[in-house]
């Protein structure tokens, strides 16, 4: 809105008389004015200090008021001083010409004081008006400016944030490895590439922790979190720059060999790997000697998801493990029936447990000597309904895998117990007749074994004397110590103890000889080797030397044959069972064995 304003003009005119009117009227209104009589001088004088508006004649000596004009808004600094043309031409095409060059306004002479005072108002206030709008639009920009500048810097905090977020989900916090859900994610990407790509390989290798948990459990998790640390660093070290190494988590690791040649490549890491962890690792005070067990896996088109590929190389990871640790297995295409297998027979067990599927048979053991049926062995079979009896040798390992066999266990304890307690009820059973039943150590270290015997004998009315347990001989030297309390136990409640399958499981003799074992039993592998003429009985021979230096009994397993027969009576074996004798015969059998005997 135009408003007064009281302002700096110059005055250009070469009519001494108007110059001096008009100056000193403007001067008289408060306006501070400036005057000359040359187009040349005012230039000078408008570039010396900047006028708020000029007053301009066009007619005059040297250059007239048009190329002052012109001047005036050709040069930045004077550009924007608004110019009012004074003039007597009062032809419309000066008018045009005024406002071409650059005028804002034309007053014809003879003027009118009050339209010049009008107009020179206007124009201030315009000009005033105009540089206000100006400056408020600067200070918009640079507002805007800032407000942007702003809005970067937000951005890139919640960029970095995000990134954050991301590091988080996608790494493991202890080793700051990538983590499972990055490796599927790659492993992912890989697959597509090879499906594309035929001569594209790749290797997946899966790395277990051996003897993590006891690390853990004896020295504690702060060591075993410094172990797996230690453990991850040492394994980078076999990797080339840029090959991925993530946690699965706990003491899993997984490694993605990319774009190697053969499996050969992948072995010769895993071999890599497996030498550099086998010197002991220093955690803290403590000297600690791990390795892993690592199971490798090709990566080909034959695989649609990449969970397959992780749970073939796991399925190969524990075999390594169970060839002895610390060593790699290739995944073959077998592994994954088997594993399918195992899965399937894990839910039959189960399913047969509930059912009652289980069924104690019993095979005689002879006393030599005399022919008598010393005791009877209980040994499980399944009923299976549409597959008839099925063996232990098929079902126990996995039964030992998933703690299932410490119900089978129980289940056929109690059951030969009754049997027994049976038998001596119809007077077919003297005291000494003893049952034997078969029990794997291996999961009854949580379990109140003890108690479960005792409930038993007492439920049955059976003496601890009448029985006696089997344990294999490596089952006793894995878990020496629980063992060797336990036998304590047994021996309190005169429960007898065979070591089973003596000879194959790398007994330690000075651990034995502290044990109260009452026999020793020869496994078949090496009564079935006796030869004609007694060949081959040198280990039986020591085996019998050595159970009777410790006091012990020996029993002979498997005797198919009469010579096989011959050869351990000579030897001066106590007792046998085999075949030969008796193959395991349900209740019934075994009951008119004893009524008849051989
Ligand atoms: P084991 O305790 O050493 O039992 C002897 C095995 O040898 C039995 O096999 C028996 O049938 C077999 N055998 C006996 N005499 C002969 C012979 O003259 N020739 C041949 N070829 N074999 C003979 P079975 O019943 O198949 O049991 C296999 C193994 O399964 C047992 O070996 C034992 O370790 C385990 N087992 C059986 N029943 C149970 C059970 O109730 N609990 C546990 N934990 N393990 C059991
Ligand atoms: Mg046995
Ligand atoms: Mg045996």
């Amino acid at each position: 809105m135009a408003r007064e304003y009281v302002g700096d003009i110059l005055i250009v005119d070469d009519t001494p008389n108007n110059l001096r009117f008009l100056s000193t009227t403007l001067s008289e209104q408060g306006y501070k004015v400036r005057s000359v009589t040359d187009g040349l001088m005012a230039l000078t004088v408008a570039q010396a200090a900047k006028p708020d508006l000029i007053l301009l004649d066009i007619m005059m000596p040297n250059i007239d008021g048009y190329e002052v004009c012109q001047r005036l808004k050709a040069n930045s600094q004077t550009s924007d001083i608004p110019v009012i043309f004074l003039s007597a031409l009062d032809e419309v095409i000066d008018k045009v010409k005024a406002f071409s060059v650059g005028g804002v306004d034309y007053i014809t002479k003879p003027f009118q004081l009050e339209e010049v005072l009008a107009r020179i108002q206007t124009h201030l206030s315009l000009r005033e008006a105009q540089k206000e709008i100006s400056q408020l639009n600067t200070e918009l920009e640079q507002r805007v400016r800032q407000r942007t500048a702003q809005l970067e810097q937000e951005i890139a905090e919640r960029l970095q944030v995000q990134e954050r977020l991301l590091h988080l989900a996608l790494h493991d916090v202890l080793t700051g490895l990538p983590n499972r859900t990055w490796f599927m994610k790659r492993l992912e990407q890989l697959l597509q590439q090879v499906n594309q790509q035929t001569n594209y390989h790749f290797a997946v290798l899966f790395l277990d922790c051996d003897r993590f948990q006891s690390v853990n459990d004896s020295l504690g998790h702060l060591v075993g979190d410094q172990l797996l640390v230690s453990l991850a660093r040492r394994i980078e070290l076999c990797l080339r720059p840029g090959t991925m190494l993530c946690r699965l988590g706990g003491d899993e690791f997984a490694i993605l060999l990319q774009d190697i040649a053969n499996a050969g490549n992948a072995s010769k890491i895993a071999d890599n790997i497996l030498h550099e962890l086998a010197t002991p690792f220093q955690i803290g005070d403590y000297q600690v000697f791990t390795n892993v067990s690592i199971g490798i896996v090709m990566g080909s088109n034959i695989y649609k998801q990449p969970e397959h590929i992780l749970r073939d190389a796991d399925t190969a990871m524990y075999r390594a493990k169970a060839k002895g640790k610390a060593c790699y297995q290739m995944f073959e295409q077998t592994m994954h029936s088997r594993a399918l297998h195992n899965f399937q027979l894990e839910s039959d067990l189960r399913q047969a447990l509930e059912r009652n599927e289980f069924e104690a048979y019993y095979q005689p053991i002879v006393t030599l000597e005399t022919n008598q049926i010393s005791s009877f062995e209980a040994l499980v079979r399944w009923n299976q309904p549409d597959k008839g009896f099925i063996i232990p040798n098929k079902f126990i390992p996995i039964a030992e895998e998933t703690g299932l066999i410490i119900a089978i266990d129980m289940f056929i304890l109690r059951q030969a117990c009754q049997q027994l307690r049976n038998w001596q009820d119809e007077g077919l059973a003297d005291k000494s007749l003893t049952m034997n039943v078969n029990l794997s150590v291996k999961h009854f270290m949580s379990f109140n074994l003890l108690d479960y015997i005792d409930n038993v004998l007492q439920e049955t009315r059976l003496d601890g004397s009448s029985l006696r347990l089997e344990i294999t001989e490596s089952d006793i030297m894995e878990n020496a110590e629980f063992a060797g309390k336990i036998i304590e136990k047994l021996r309190e409640r005169n429960i007898q103890l065979s070591i089973d399958d003596f000879g194959t499981g790398y007994s330690s003799l000075s651990y034995l000889h502290r044990l109260p074992i009452d026999h020793l039993k020869i496994d078949r592998s090496f009564v079935m080797r006796i030869g004609k003429n007694g060949k081959n009985t040198e280990i039986i021979k020591a085996i019998i030397a050595l159970a009777k230096s410790l006091g012990m009994c020996t029993i002979a397993e498997g005797v198919e044959t009469q010579e096989q027969l011959e050869q351990i009576r000579s030897l001066k074996c106590e007792f046998c069972q085999g075949y030969l004798f008796s193959k395991p015969v349900d209740a019934e059998a075994a009951r008119n064995l004893l009524i008849t005997g051989f």
